[in-house]
């Protein structure tokens, strides 16, 4: 008999008790739709596995998604700067606009 191993749900699941069944990016209870976030995405090589991803509510993901776009246009824009100054000018904490930079 075959079985098919759902690696993903088992990645899940670690994850969830690793969090302890909170959002990686609010903090608040995994009690709505949530997902995968991927610290290196997959079009840059990133693996679905236990090292390279993070539950988070599928909300923070958009939000996120739009706060990145901001600091990739505004990079775009000005240019040149330093994430303090763009943390500081966007209103985004500086771990944010570093981690937005990092996955550019
Ligand atoms: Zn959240």
């Amino acid at each position: 008999m075959n079985y098919v191993v759902d690696t993903r749900k088992i990645v899940k699941a670690l994850l969830f008790k690793k969090q302890q069944g909170n959002c990686a990016e609010c903090k608040r209870p995994l009690d709505v739709k949530y997902g995968l976030r991927y610290f290196t995405s997959l079009e840059y090589g990133g693996t679905e596995t236990y090292d390279n991803v993070e539950l988070i509510h599928v909300q923070c993901g958009n939000a996120g998604t739009k706060q990145k776009r901001t600091v990739k246009a505004w990079v775009l824009q000005k240019g040149g700067k330093k994430p303090q100054e763009i943390a500081q000018e966007l209103g985004m904490s500086l771990s944010t606009v570093i981690r937005y930079l990092k996955t550019e």
